[in-house]
Protein backbone atom coordinates (compact mmCIF):
# COMPACT_ATOMS: atom_id res chain seq x y z
CA UNK A 1 0.00 0.00 0.00
CA UNK A 2 1.35 2.98 -1.20
CA UNK A 3 1.69 5.92 1.85
CA UNK A 4 0.15 8.82 1.03
CA UNK A 5 -0.85 12.24 2.04
CA UNK A 6 -4.70 13.16 1.99
CA UNK A 7 -4.85 17.00 1.43
CA UNK A 8 -8.68 18.22 0.91
CA UNK A 9 -9.23 18.91 -2.98
CA UNK A 10 -10.46 22.03 -1.90
CA UNK A 11 -7.86 23.02 -0.34
CA UNK A 12 -4.85 21.57 -2.20
CA UNK A 13 -2.99 24.68 -2.46
CA UNK A 14 -6.48 26.68 -2.83
CA UNK A 15 -8.03 29.30 -5.15
CA UNK A 16 -5.16 31.80 -6.41
CA UNK A 17 -5.84 35.23 -5.21
CA UNK A 18 -4.76 36.73 -8.62
CA UNK A 19 -2.18 38.26 -10.28
CA UNK A 20 -1.53 41.15 -8.18
CA UNK A 21 -1.51 39.46 -5.03
CA UNK A 22 1.20 37.76 -3.06
CA UNK A 23 -0.02 34.59 -2.07
CA UNK A 24 -1.82 31.88 -2.88
CA UNK A 25 -4.53 30.90 -0.19
CA UNK A 26 -3.77 33.31 3.22
CA UNK A 27 -7.04 31.63 3.91
CA UNK A 28 -5.85 27.91 4.16
CA UNK A 29 -4.07 27.76 7.19
CA UNK A 30 -1.30 25.32 6.33
CA UNK A 31 0.15 28.26 4.58
CA UNK A 32 0.47 30.34 7.60
CA UNK A 33 3.93 31.37 7.83
CA UNK A 34 5.10 30.77 4.44
CA UNK A 35 6.58 33.63 2.41
CA UNK A 36 5.15 35.79 -0.26
CA UNK A 37 5.58 33.22 -2.90
CA UNK A 38 4.72 29.52 -2.92
CA UNK A 39 4.11 27.08 -5.00
CA UNK A 40 2.93 24.42 -1.95
CA UNK A 41 6.11 21.91 -3.04
CA UNK A 42 5.26 19.89 0.42
CA UNK A 43 8.39 20.76 1.90
CA UNK A 44 7.11 22.90 4.80
CA UNK A 45 4.72 20.23 5.66
CA UNK A 46 7.64 18.35 7.15
CA UNK A 47 10.45 18.67 9.83
CA UNK A 48 12.73 20.48 6.97
CA UNK A 49 9.87 23.89 7.78
CA UNK A 50 13.07 25.39 9.43
CA UNK A 51 15.25 25.21 6.68
CA UNK A 52 12.52 26.60 4.25
CA UNK A 53 14.46 29.77 4.49
CA UNK A 54 17.58 27.98 3.06
CA UNK A 55 15.65 25.82 0.39
CA UNK A 56 12.85 27.76 -1.23
CA UNK A 57 13.20 28.70 -4.81
CA UNK A 58 11.07 31.76 -3.95
CA UNK A 59 13.22 32.83 -1.24
CA UNK A 60 16.27 32.91 -2.60
CA UNK A 61 16.98 31.02 -6.09
CA UNK A 62 20.07 28.58 -5.43
CA UNK A 63 20.14 27.29 -8.77
CA UNK A 64 23.55 28.18 -9.88
CA UNK A 65 25.09 27.49 -6.66
CA UNK A 66 23.78 23.68 -6.84
CA UNK A 67 24.76 23.29 -10.26
CA UNK A 68 28.14 24.67 -9.09
CA UNK A 69 27.88 21.07 -6.51
CA UNK A 70 26.04 18.94 -9.34
CA UNK A 71 27.82 19.39 -12.78
CA UNK A 72 30.66 21.44 -11.19
CA UNK A 73 30.20 24.03 -13.52
CA UNK A 74 27.60 26.60 -14.56
CA UNK A 75 25.60 26.68 -17.86
CA UNK A 76 27.30 27.79 -20.83
CA UNK A 77 26.20 29.88 -23.87
CA UNK A 78 24.19 28.39 -26.36
CA UNK A 79 21.20 25.96 -25.49
CA UNK A 80 22.44 25.06 -22.35
CA UNK A 81 21.63 28.81 -20.80
CA UNK A 82 17.71 27.81 -21.41
CA UNK A 83 17.50 24.07 -21.03
CA UNK A 84 20.26 23.92 -18.63
CA UNK A 85 23.19 21.77 -18.19
CA UNK A 86 23.02 18.40 -20.13
CA UNK A 87 25.37 16.01 -21.37
CA UNK A 88 22.91 14.16 -23.89
CA UNK A 89 19.96 15.17 -25.48
CA UNK A 90 17.70 12.99 -27.85
CA UNK A 91 13.86 12.05 -28.50
CA UNK A 92 12.88 9.11 -27.69
CA UNK A 93 9.56 6.93 -26.58
CA UNK A 94 8.40 3.19 -25.08
CA UNK A 95 7.87 1.03 -28.05
CA UNK A 96 5.08 -0.36 -26.19
CA UNK A 97 2.96 2.96 -24.16
CA UNK A 98 1.83 2.89 -20.99
CA UNK A 99 -1.48 3.31 -20.17
CA UNK A 100 -2.75 6.19 -18.84
CA UNK A 101 0.70 7.93 -19.33
CA UNK A 102 0.89 11.65 -20.26
CA UNK A 103 2.92 11.04 -23.44
CA UNK A 104 4.64 7.40 -23.71
CA UNK A 105 5.16 6.53 -20.36
CA UNK A 106 8.51 7.33 -19.73
CA UNK A 107 8.71 8.75 -16.26
CA UNK A 108 6.66 5.94 -14.66
CA UNK A 109 8.53 3.01 -16.22
CA UNK A 110 11.52 4.36 -15.38
CA UNK A 111 10.70 4.60 -11.81
CA UNK A 112 9.49 1.11 -12.02
CA UNK A 113 12.43 -0.53 -13.45
CA UNK A 114 14.25 1.09 -10.52
CA UNK A 115 11.83 -0.30 -8.14
CA UNK A 116 11.99 -3.73 -10.08
CA UNK A 117 15.68 -4.05 -10.29
CA UNK A 118 15.36 -3.23 -6.29
CA UNK A 119 17.81 0.22 -7.03
CA UNK A 120 15.32 1.90 -5.21
CA UNK A 121 13.20 1.06 -2.41
CA UNK A 122 10.44 4.01 -2.89
CA UNK A 123 9.54 6.79 -5.23
CA UNK A 124 7.73 9.57 -4.81
CA UNK A 125 5.23 10.46 -7.27
CA UNK A 126 1.86 11.89 -7.31
CA UNK A 127 -0.96 10.09 -8.28
CA UNK A 128 -4.90 11.16 -8.38
CA UNK A 129 -6.95 11.56 -5.58
CA UNK A 130 -9.96 9.84 -5.36
CA UNK A 131 -13.06 10.63 -7.17
CA UNK A 132 -11.25 13.42 -8.98
CA UNK A 133 -9.89 13.22 -12.34
CA UNK A 134 -6.52 15.69 -12.00
CA UNK A 135 -6.13 16.06 -8.49
CA UNK A 136 -2.96 15.18 -7.54
CA UNK A 137 -2.44 13.17 -4.45
CA UNK A 138 1.10 12.54 -3.52
CA UNK A 139 2.26 9.14 -3.04
CA UNK A 140 5.00 6.90 -2.01
CA UNK A 141 5.35 3.94 -4.16
CA UNK A 142 6.66 1.06 -3.27
CA UNK A 143 5.92 -1.16 -6.03
CA UNK A 144 6.35 -1.10 -9.66
CA UNK A 145 2.57 -1.54 -10.07
CA UNK A 146 1.99 1.38 -7.72
CA UNK A 147 3.97 4.30 -9.77
CA UNK A 148 3.13 2.79 -13.10
CA UNK A 149 -0.81 3.63 -11.69
CA UNK A 150 0.27 7.34 -10.85
CA UNK A 151 1.03 7.77 -14.85
CA UNK A 152 -0.21 10.73 -16.37
CA UNK A 153 -0.31 14.19 -15.71
CA UNK A 154 -2.16 16.11 -12.94
CA UNK A 155 -1.80 19.12 -13.58
CA UNK A 156 -2.40 21.05 -10.51
CA UNK A 157 0.44 22.33 -7.86
CA UNK A 158 1.67 18.84 -5.73
CA UNK A 159 2.81 18.94 -1.69
CA UNK A 160 4.98 15.99 -2.56
CA UNK A 161 7.81 17.12 -1.29
CA UNK A 162 5.33 16.62 2.20
CA UNK A 163 6.02 12.87 1.92
CA UNK A 164 9.79 13.38 3.10
CA UNK A 165 8.92 12.87 6.49
CA UNK A 166 7.12 9.75 5.54
CA UNK A 167 10.35 8.25 3.78
CA UNK A 168 12.46 9.31 7.15
CA UNK A 169 9.56 6.82 9.51
CA UNK A 170 10.21 4.01 6.53
CA UNK A 171 13.33 4.13 6.75
CA UNK A 172 14.24 4.44 3.53
CA UNK A 173 17.76 5.50 2.57
CA UNK A 174 17.75 4.31 -1.65
CA UNK A 175 15.10 7.04 -2.97
CA UNK A 176 14.00 8.51 -6.54
CA UNK A 177 11.68 11.67 -6.54
CA UNK A 178 9.67 12.60 -9.56
CA UNK A 179 9.06 16.43 -9.54
CA UNK A 180 8.70 19.53 -10.87
CA UNK A 181 11.51 22.21 -11.05
CA UNK A 182 10.33 24.23 -7.85
CA UNK A 183 10.06 20.65 -6.09
CA UNK A 184 13.64 19.37 -7.60
CA UNK A 185 15.28 23.42 -6.19
CA UNK A 186 14.06 22.11 -2.63
CA UNK A 187 14.89 18.88 -2.50
CA UNK A 188 18.06 19.80 -3.65
CA UNK A 189 18.66 22.48 -1.72
CA UNK A 190 17.41 19.95 1.42
CA UNK A 191 19.63 16.81 0.01
CA UNK A 192 22.09 17.33 2.90
CA UNK A 193 19.37 17.06 5.48
CA UNK A 194 17.45 13.71 4.04
CA UNK A 195 20.15 11.04 4.86
CA UNK A 196 19.90 9.04 1.86
CA UNK A 197 22.31 6.17 0.92
CA UNK A 198 21.22 7.30 -2.82
CA UNK A 199 18.80 9.82 -4.21
CA UNK A 200 17.42 9.40 -8.14
CA UNK A 201 15.95 12.49 -9.35
CA UNK A 202 13.61 12.49 -12.47
CA UNK A 203 12.30 15.81 -13.58
CA UNK A 204 9.22 16.80 -15.69
CA UNK A 205 9.11 20.52 -17.24
CA UNK A 206 6.80 22.43 -15.62
CA UNK A 207 5.09 25.84 -16.79
CA UNK A 208 1.76 27.78 -15.73
CA UNK A 209 0.63 25.45 -13.11
CA UNK A 210 -2.17 26.17 -11.28
CA UNK A 211 -4.15 25.09 -8.09
CA UNK A 212 -6.87 22.55 -8.36
CA UNK A 213 -9.91 24.53 -8.43
CA UNK A 214 -8.04 27.33 -10.55
CA UNK A 215 -7.76 23.86 -12.81
CA UNK A 216 -11.23 23.47 -12.87
CA UNK A 217 -12.51 26.95 -13.94
CA UNK A 218 -9.43 27.06 -16.86
CA UNK A 219 -11.63 23.66 -18.20
CA UNK A 220 -14.90 25.55 -17.96
CA UNK A 221 -13.45 28.38 -19.87
CA UNK A 222 -11.66 26.45 -22.90
CA UNK A 223 -13.65 23.40 -23.29
CA UNK A 224 -17.33 23.08 -24.70
CA UNK A 225 -17.41 19.50 -21.96
CA UNK A 226 -15.18 20.12 -19.71
CA UNK A 227 -16.61 17.26 -17.75
CA UNK A 228 -15.30 14.88 -19.68
CA UNK A 229 -11.80 15.12 -20.18
CA UNK A 230 -9.75 12.28 -19.65
CA UNK A 231 -6.29 13.72 -21.26
CA UNK A 232 -5.01 17.16 -22.28
CA UNK A 233 -1.53 18.81 -23.31
CA UNK A 234 -0.25 21.94 -24.74
CA UNK A 235 0.72 20.62 -27.74
CA UNK A 236 3.90 22.26 -29.73
CA UNK A 237 1.60 22.57 -32.77
CA UNK A 238 0.46 26.01 -31.33
CA UNK A 239 -2.84 24.05 -29.66
CA UNK A 240 -4.72 22.69 -26.74
CA UNK A 241 -5.71 19.32 -27.63
CA UNK A 242 -8.52 18.27 -25.22
CA UNK A 243 -8.94 14.42 -25.27
CA UNK A 244 -12.94 13.40 -23.99
CA UNK A 245 -14.32 9.67 -22.40
CA UNK A 246 -16.34 9.35 -25.61
CA UNK A 247 -12.74 8.79 -27.79
CA UNK A 248 -13.40 12.72 -29.74
CA UNK A 249 -10.44 15.14 -29.31
CA UNK A 250 -11.27 18.60 -28.70
CA UNK A 251 -8.18 21.31 -30.39
CA UNK A 252 -8.33 24.47 -28.97
CA UNK A 253 -5.75 27.73 -31.14
CA UNK A 254 -3.38 29.45 -28.32
CA UNK A 255 -4.47 32.45 -30.11
CA UNK A 256 -8.03 31.12 -29.66
CA UNK A 257 -8.02 30.97 -25.77
CA UNK A 258 -10.67 33.54 -23.57
CA UNK A 259 -7.36 35.68 -22.11
CA UNK A 260 -10.01 38.15 -20.37
CA UNK A 261 -11.22 35.21 -18.60
CA UNK A 262 -7.86 33.63 -17.67
CA UNK A 263 -6.65 36.69 -15.80
CA UNK A 264 -5.49 35.63 -12.59
CA UNK A 265 -5.60 32.00 -12.78
CA UNK A 266 -2.22 31.40 -11.98
CA UNK A 267 -0.05 31.73 -9.08
CA UNK A 268 2.33 34.24 -8.61
CA UNK A 269 4.76 31.48 -7.40
CA UNK A 270 4.67 30.13 -11.03
CA UNK A 271 4.60 33.35 -12.75
CA UNK A 272 7.91 34.03 -10.69
CA UNK A 273 9.26 30.49 -12.05
CA UNK A 274 12.26 30.54 -13.92
CA UNK A 275 13.18 26.95 -13.97
CA UNK A 276 11.08 25.38 -17.41
CA UNK A 277 13.19 22.51 -17.89
CA UNK A 278 13.72 21.31 -14.53
CA UNK A 279 17.57 21.83 -14.79
CA UNK A 280 18.53 19.97 -11.73
CA UNK A 281 17.20 17.06 -12.22
CA UNK A 282 19.52 14.04 -12.82
CA UNK A 283 17.02 13.23 -16.14
CA UNK A 284 14.37 15.47 -17.39
CA UNK A 285 11.79 14.13 -19.16
CA UNK A 286 9.39 16.11 -21.24
CA UNK A 287 7.92 17.02 -24.78
CA UNK A 288 8.45 19.75 -26.48
CA UNK A 289 11.81 19.89 -27.88
CA UNK A 290 10.68 17.13 -29.88
CA UNK A 291 8.51 16.73 -32.48
CA UNK A 292 4.66 15.69 -32.39
CA UNK A 293 4.34 12.44 -30.59
CA UNK A 294 8.09 11.86 -29.27
CA UNK A 295 9.30 13.16 -25.91
CA UNK A 296 12.15 15.01 -25.21
CA UNK A 297 14.86 13.81 -22.64
CA UNK A 298 17.64 15.57 -21.52
CA UNK A 299 20.59 13.22 -19.47
CA UNK A 300 22.09 15.78 -16.84
CA UNK A 301 24.68 13.96 -14.70
CA UNK A 302 26.38 10.45 -14.97
CA UNK A 303 23.28 9.28 -12.61
CA UNK A 304 21.22 10.71 -15.02
CA UNK A 305 23.07 8.17 -18.04
CA UNK A 306 22.57 5.22 -16.03
CA UNK A 307 18.78 5.87 -15.60
CA UNK A 308 18.68 6.20 -19.69
CA UNK A 309 20.53 3.11 -19.83
CA UNK A 310 17.52 1.34 -17.83
CA UNK A 311 15.34 1.96 -20.14
CA UNK A 312 16.63 1.78 -23.03
CA UNK A 313 15.88 -1.82 -24.29
CA UNK A 314 12.11 -0.45 -24.46
CA UNK A 315 12.86 2.63 -26.34
CA UNK A 316 12.99 3.57 -29.33
CA UNK A 317 15.23 6.94 -30.04
CA UNK A 318 15.99 9.25 -32.65
CA UNK A 319 17.00 12.75 -33.06
CA UNK A 320 16.02 16.21 -32.39
CA UNK A 321 15.32 18.84 -34.80
CA UNK A 322 14.60 22.49 -35.28
CA UNK A 323 13.43 24.88 -37.71
CA UNK A 324 12.36 28.79 -37.90
CA UNK A 325 13.93 31.16 -36.27
CA UNK A 326 12.56 32.66 -32.48
CA UNK A 327 14.13 35.84 -32.88
CA UNK A 328 11.70 37.29 -35.27
CA UNK A 329 8.82 36.92 -32.72
CA UNK A 330 10.33 37.01 -29.69
CA UNK A 331 10.96 41.27 -30.33
CA UNK A 332 7.21 40.88 -31.02
CA UNK A 333 6.17 38.97 -27.78
CA UNK A 334 8.37 41.89 -25.67
CA UNK A 335 5.65 44.47 -27.07
CA UNK A 336 3.11 42.80 -26.81
CA UNK A 337 3.85 42.05 -23.27
CA UNK A 338 4.14 46.07 -22.58
CA UNK A 339 1.13 46.68 -24.46
CA UNK A 340 -1.25 44.00 -24.59
CA UNK A 341 -3.46 44.06 -28.05
CA UNK A 342 -6.63 43.62 -28.19
CA UNK A 343 -7.79 40.05 -29.55
CA UNK A 344 -8.57 40.27 -33.25
CA UNK A 345 -10.85 39.28 -35.33
CA UNK A 346 -11.74 35.15 -36.46
CA UNK A 347 -10.52 34.84 -39.56
CA UNK A 348 -7.19 37.15 -38.68
CA UNK A 349 -6.85 34.21 -35.84
CA UNK A 350 -7.80 31.65 -37.96
CA UNK A 351 -4.46 33.38 -39.69
CA UNK A 352 -2.29 34.01 -37.42
CA UNK A 353 -2.51 29.84 -35.97
CA UNK A 354 -2.08 28.94 -39.46
CA UNK A 355 1.59 31.18 -39.86
CA UNK A 356 2.12 29.65 -36.22
CA UNK A 357 1.70 26.11 -37.41
CA UNK A 358 3.39 26.11 -40.48
CA UNK A 359 6.02 29.26 -40.65
CA UNK A 360 7.10 29.36 -36.34
CA UNK A 361 9.98 27.94 -34.76
CA UNK A 362 9.58 24.20 -34.63
CA UNK A 363 11.22 21.24 -32.66
CA UNK A 364 14.10 22.57 -30.52
CA UNK A 365 13.58 26.21 -31.67
CA UNK A 366 10.16 25.75 -30.45
CA UNK A 367 11.68 24.94 -26.84
CA UNK A 368 14.09 27.56 -27.03
CA UNK A 369 10.90 30.21 -27.98
CA UNK A 370 8.59 29.21 -25.17
CA UNK A 371 11.18 28.92 -22.71
CA UNK A 372 12.34 32.75 -23.66
CA UNK A 373 9.02 33.77 -23.76
CA UNK A 374 8.45 32.07 -20.14
CA UNK A 375 11.79 34.11 -18.87
CA UNK A 376 10.20 37.67 -20.22
CA UNK A 377 6.66 37.55 -18.66
CA UNK A 378 7.92 36.40 -15.33
CA UNK A 379 10.55 38.86 -15.48
CA UNK A 380 7.72 41.00 -16.10
CA UNK A 381 5.54 40.28 -13.78
CA UNK A 382 8.02 39.91 -10.78
CA UNK A 383 9.62 43.83 -11.96
CA UNK A 384 5.66 44.55 -11.82
CA UNK A 385 4.60 43.13 -8.16
CA UNK A 386 7.88 41.95 -6.78
CA UNK A 387 10.57 43.91 -7.70
CA UNK A 388 12.01 44.19 -4.14
CA UNK A 389 12.79 40.41 -4.70
CA UNK A 390 14.32 40.69 -8.09
CA UNK A 391 17.95 40.72 -7.01
CA UNK A 392 16.90 37.16 -4.93
CA UNK A 393 14.72 35.26 -6.87
CA UNK A 394 15.79 35.68 -10.44
CA UNK A 395 19.29 33.73 -11.73
CA UNK A 396 21.91 35.50 -13.60
CA UNK A 397 20.84 32.88 -16.49
CA UNK A 398 18.08 34.27 -16.93
CA UNK A 399 19.88 38.03 -18.06
CA UNK A 400 22.86 36.15 -19.99
CA UNK A 401 19.89 34.43 -21.57
CA UNK A 402 17.73 37.44 -22.71
CA UNK A 403 20.79 39.89 -23.52
CA UNK A 404 19.93 39.44 -27.02
CA UNK A 405 16.59 41.10 -26.78
CA UNK A 406 17.89 44.44 -24.28
CA UNK A 407 17.36 46.96 -27.41
CA UNK A 408 13.65 45.04 -28.23
CA UNK A 409 12.94 45.59 -24.12
CA UNK A 410 13.68 49.20 -23.32
CA UNK A 411 12.18 50.26 -26.26
CA UNK A 412 9.05 48.72 -25.01
CA UNK A 413 9.34 49.05 -21.07
CA UNK A 414 11.92 51.66 -21.32
CA UNK A 415 14.32 49.67 -19.31
CA UNK A 416 16.95 47.08 -20.44
CA UNK A 417 17.68 43.74 -19.32
CA UNK A 418 20.43 43.71 -16.94
CA UNK A 419 20.22 42.44 -13.61
CA UNK A 420 19.57 44.74 -10.87
CA UNK A 421 22.71 46.85 -9.21
CA UNK A 422 23.56 44.16 -6.06
CA UNK A 423 22.05 41.00 -8.27
CA UNK A 424 22.87 37.40 -6.89
CA UNK A 425 26.67 36.47 -6.24
CA UNK A 426 27.61 33.03 -6.54
CA UNK A 427 27.20 31.20 -3.09
CA UNK A 428 28.03 28.03 -2.16
CA UNK A 429 26.25 25.13 -1.58
C1 LIG B 1 1.78 21.07 -14.65
C2 LIG B 1 2.66 20.42 -15.68
C3 LIG B 1 3.12 21.19 -16.75
C4 LIG B 1 3.94 20.62 -17.72
N1 LIG B 1 4.40 21.40 -18.75
C5 LIG B 1 5.25 20.86 -19.65
C6 LIG B 1 5.77 21.65 -20.70
O1 LIG B 1 5.41 22.82 -20.82
N2 LIG B 1 6.66 21.10 -21.55
C7 LIG B 1 7.05 19.79 -21.46
O2 LIG B 1 7.88 19.34 -22.26
N3 LIG B 1 6.56 19.01 -20.48
C8 LIG B 1 5.67 19.51 -19.59
N4 LIG B 1 5.17 18.71 -18.59
C9 LIG B 1 5.59 17.30 -18.52
C10 LIG B 1 4.85 16.40 -19.52
O3 LIG B 1 3.49 16.81 -19.68
C11 LIG B 1 4.87 14.93 -19.07
O4 LIG B 1 4.51 14.83 -17.72
C12 LIG B 1 6.25 14.36 -19.21
O5 LIG B 1 6.68 14.50 -20.53
C13 LIG B 1 6.27 12.88 -18.85
O6 LIG B 1 5.47 12.14 -19.73
P1 LIG B 1 5.41 10.56 -19.54
O7 LIG B 1 4.39 9.98 -20.48
O8 LIG B 1 6.80 10.01 -19.59
O9 LIG B 1 4.89 10.51 -18.05
P2 LIG B 1 4.01 9.47 -17.17
O10 LIG B 1 4.68 8.10 -17.30
O11 LIG B 1 2.60 9.59 -17.60
O12 LIG B 1 4.26 10.01 -15.75
C14 LIG B 1 3.93 11.29 -15.37
C15 LIG B 1 4.57 11.53 -14.02
O13 LIG B 1 4.38 12.89 -13.68
C16 LIG B 1 3.99 12.95 -12.31
N5 LIG B 1 3.13 14.10 -12.10
C17 LIG B 1 1.92 14.30 -12.66
N6 LIG B 1 1.42 15.47 -12.23
C18 LIG B 1 2.33 16.01 -11.39
C19 LIG B 1 2.39 17.19 -10.64
N7 LIG B 1 1.39 18.08 -10.65
N8 LIG B 1 3.47 17.43 -9.88
C20 LIG B 1 4.48 16.54 -9.84
N9 LIG B 1 4.49 15.39 -10.55
C21 LIG B 1 3.43 15.13 -11.31
C22 LIG B 1 3.23 11.66 -12.08
O14 LIG B 1 3.29 11.31 -10.75
C23 LIG B 1 4.00 10.67 -12.93
O15 LIG B 1 5.03 10.13 -12.16
C24 LIG B 1 4.31 19.24 -17.62
C25 LIG B 1 3.82 18.46 -16.55
C26 LIG B 1 3.01 19.04 -15.58
C27 LIG B 1 2.51 18.19 -14.42
S1 LIG C 1 7.33 26.57 -2.01
FE1 LIG C 1 7.80 24.85 -0.67
S2 LIG C 1 9.62 25.50 0.51
FE2 LIG C 1 8.74 27.33 -0.42
S3 LIG C 1 7.37 28.16 1.17
FE3 LIG C 1 6.11 26.87 -0.18
S4 LIG C 1 6.08 24.82 0.79
FE4 LIG C 1 7.79 26.00 1.72
S1 LIG D 1 5.55 26.51 -12.84
FE1 LIG D 1 7.45 26.50 -11.64
S2 LIG D 1 6.76 27.11 -9.58
FE2 LIG D 1 4.95 26.47 -10.68
S3 LIG D 1 4.72 24.29 -10.13
FE3 LIG D 1 5.87 24.41 -12.09
S4 LIG D 1 8.02 24.37 -11.50
FE4 LIG D 1 6.84 24.88 -9.66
Amino acid sequence: MPLDIEPDPQTLGGPSKGLRQSTLLSRDERLAGRPNLCSDCGLCDTWLKPDMARACVFVRNRAEAIEQRLFGRNRRDGDELRFGVFQQMLAARMQQPVAGAQWSGMVTSLAARLLERGEVEAVITAGTMPGTRFAPRPMLARTPAEVLASAGNKPCLSPSLGLLGAVRDAGVRRLAVIGTGCQVHMLRAAEDKLGLERLDVIGIPCSDNVTYPDLTYFLEQVSRSPQTIVHYEFMQDYSLHMHHEDGSTERLNYIDFPMDKLEGIFPSACLSCFDYANTLADITIGYMGARLGWQWVLVRTDRGAKLLDLLREDLETTTLDSAGDRTRGVPRYIQMLAKPPGKPPKPVRRFIAWLQRNRGPRGLEFARAIIEMKMLRNLHHVRSHFRRFEPRIVPQYVYRTLAAYDDAHREAFGEGLQPPAGGQRAERQ
